[in-house]
C-alpha cells in the first residue's frame, strides 16, 4: 500500500492472487445467470453461511437495501438499532426507496436491541399503525467496538419473530470476523437468521462487493429487487473471482487483524493521556478517546500522525478516534503507531 491506513478495512487493495484471477476469470452476463465465476461465488457464499443461495451484490449497502426491499413493503416496519449501519449509514434507503419505516432502538455496550423492547416494539393489527414485518440486527457491530455479538442473542430475536411472523436479517459486514472472533462458522452466526449479508471488500481484501444469502426462494425475489436498483452488473466475473480468493484464503488470516488489533489497544492503554477499553477488542477495531487533559484536538492528531509517520487514522467524535486493523497492517504498522502517537502526545504534555 501507499500510505498506512489504519482508517478502515475498507481501504484494503487486493491481494497480487485476486489481480491473477480477475485478469483470468471466466465470465458470462450474469444478468441472464451466465456468469461462472458469480455462480460459483454464489454458491459458495451459500455453502458457507449455511443458506441456500447467495446474490453477489456492488456493496454492502445494495445487499441490505435488497435484503430489506424483498422481506418488506410500503408501510411496513423494521424494528433496528439506533446505532446501527442500516438505520445510520445508509442514507435512510428503507425509507427513501422502499417506503418502509424504521424504528430505531437503543443498543446496549456490544449492539444488542433490549429483548423484551423488541417485542413490545411488535405493533398489533390496528389501521393506525405501520405493520410490523422485519427486524435487523448486525454482527460484528460497528458502532460498539466491532464486538462479535454471541449467537444465543440471535436465538432470542429468532424466537420473538417467530411469535410474530416477523422476517430477521443479519447485516454481517463483518460476519467472518464475528466467526473468526467466537471460532465458530459463519453458517453458526447466521442460522437464526432469514437473510444475512456480508462484505468480501473489507477485511477479506476483494476490491468490491458483497454476497446476500437466504433461502432458494428470497433470493428469486432479492434478484428482482437488485434488477430494479440497478444493480445487474453483466460479466461481474472479473470481481467475484476476487471474493473466491477472499472465502478460500482470506478468512482464518483474521485472527492475526484481530491479535494486532488487541496489541494495539493494549499499547494504547499503557499511553497517558488516552484511554482505551483492552476488555471489548474482539475483532479489528480499536475505538479510543483522548483525555480531557490533553490540549490537543482530534483533527490536529489526525494531521501531526499523517505527517511524522504517513499514519492515517479516523476520527468518530469531538474527542474519539477509530483504528481498523486489516491485510496491509503489519506488526511494524502496528509498533509505529503507538511510537508516533506516544511522541506526539510527549511534545505537549
Ligand atoms: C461497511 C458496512 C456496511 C456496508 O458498507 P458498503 O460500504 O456499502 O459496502 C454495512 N454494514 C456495516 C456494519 C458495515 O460496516
Amino acid at each position: 500500500m501507499d500510505r498506512i491506513d489504519f482508517r478502515s478495512d475498507t481501504v484494503t487493495w487486493p491481494t497480487p492472487a485476486m489481480r491473477q484471477a480477475m485478469a483470468n476469470a471466466p465470465v458470462g452476463d450474469d444478468v441472464y445467470g451466465e456468469d461462472p465465476t458469480v455462480n460459483q461465488l454464489e454458491a459458495l457464499a451459500a455453502a458457507k453461511t449455511g443458506k441456500e443461495a447467495g446474490l453477489f451484490v456492488a456493496s454492502g449497502t445494495m445487499g441490505n437495501l435488497t435484503a430489506i426491499l424483498s422481506h418488506a413493503t410500503r408501510g411496513d416496519e423494521a424494528i433496528v438499532g439506533e446505532d446501527s449501519h442500516t438505520y445510520l449509514w445508509e442514507a435512510g434507503g428503507m425509507a427513501v426507496l422502499g417506503g418502509i419505516m424504521p424504528h430505531p432502538l437503543p443498543t446496549d455496550a456490544v449492539g444488542r436491541m433490549d429483548l423484551a423492547q423488541i417485542e413490545a416494539s411488535v405493533r398489533g393489527d390496528d389501521p393506525h399503525w405501520p405493520i410490523s414485518r422485519l427486524i435487523l440486527v448486525e454482527n460484528s457491530y460497528g458502532h460498539k467496538h466491532g464486538y462479535p455479538i454471541p449467537t444465543d442473542y440471535f436465538a432470542a430475536v429468532r424466537r420473538i419473530a417467530d411469535r410474530h411472523g416477523l422476517a430477521v436479517h443479519m447485516d454481517g459486514a463483518r460476519l467472518f470476523n464475528t466467526a473468526v472472533a467466537l471460532n465458530l462458522t459463519a453458517a453458526d452466526i447466521a442460522k437464526d437468521v432469514d437473510s444475512v449479508t456480508f462484505c468480501l471488500s473489507k477485511g477479506l481484501c476483494a476490491p468490491v462487493g458483497s454476497v446476500l444469502c437466504g433461502s432458494v426462494e428470497f433470493i428469486h425475489k432479492a434478484r428482482r429487487t437488485r434488477k430494479l436498483l440497478g444493480g445487474g452488473m453483466r460479466q461481474a466475473g472479473i470481481l467475484a473471482a476476487a471474493g473466491i480468493i477472499s472465502l478460500n484464503e482470506m478468512v482464518e488470516r483474521l485472527a492475526d487483524d484481530h491479535a494486532r488489533a488487541q496489541t494495539l489497544v493494549q499499547g494504547l492503554a499503557q499511553i497517558p493521556g488516552i484511554v482505551a477499553q483492552p476488555e471489548m477488542v474482539k475483532t479489528n477495531m480499536v475505538f479510543f478517546d483522548l483525555s480531557d487533559d490533553v490540549p490537543l484536538t482530534t483533527e490536529e492528531i489526525i494531521v501531526a500522525m499523517r505527517e511524522k509517520a504517513g499514519i492515517w487514522l479516523g476520527a468518530l467524535g469531538e474527542r474519539r478516534f477509530r483504528a481498523v486493523t486489516h491485510y496491509w497492517i503489519g506488526d511494524k504498522e502496528v509498533e509505529l503507531f503507538l511510537e508516533t502517537l506516544t511522541r506526539i502526545l510527549n511534545e505537549r504534555l
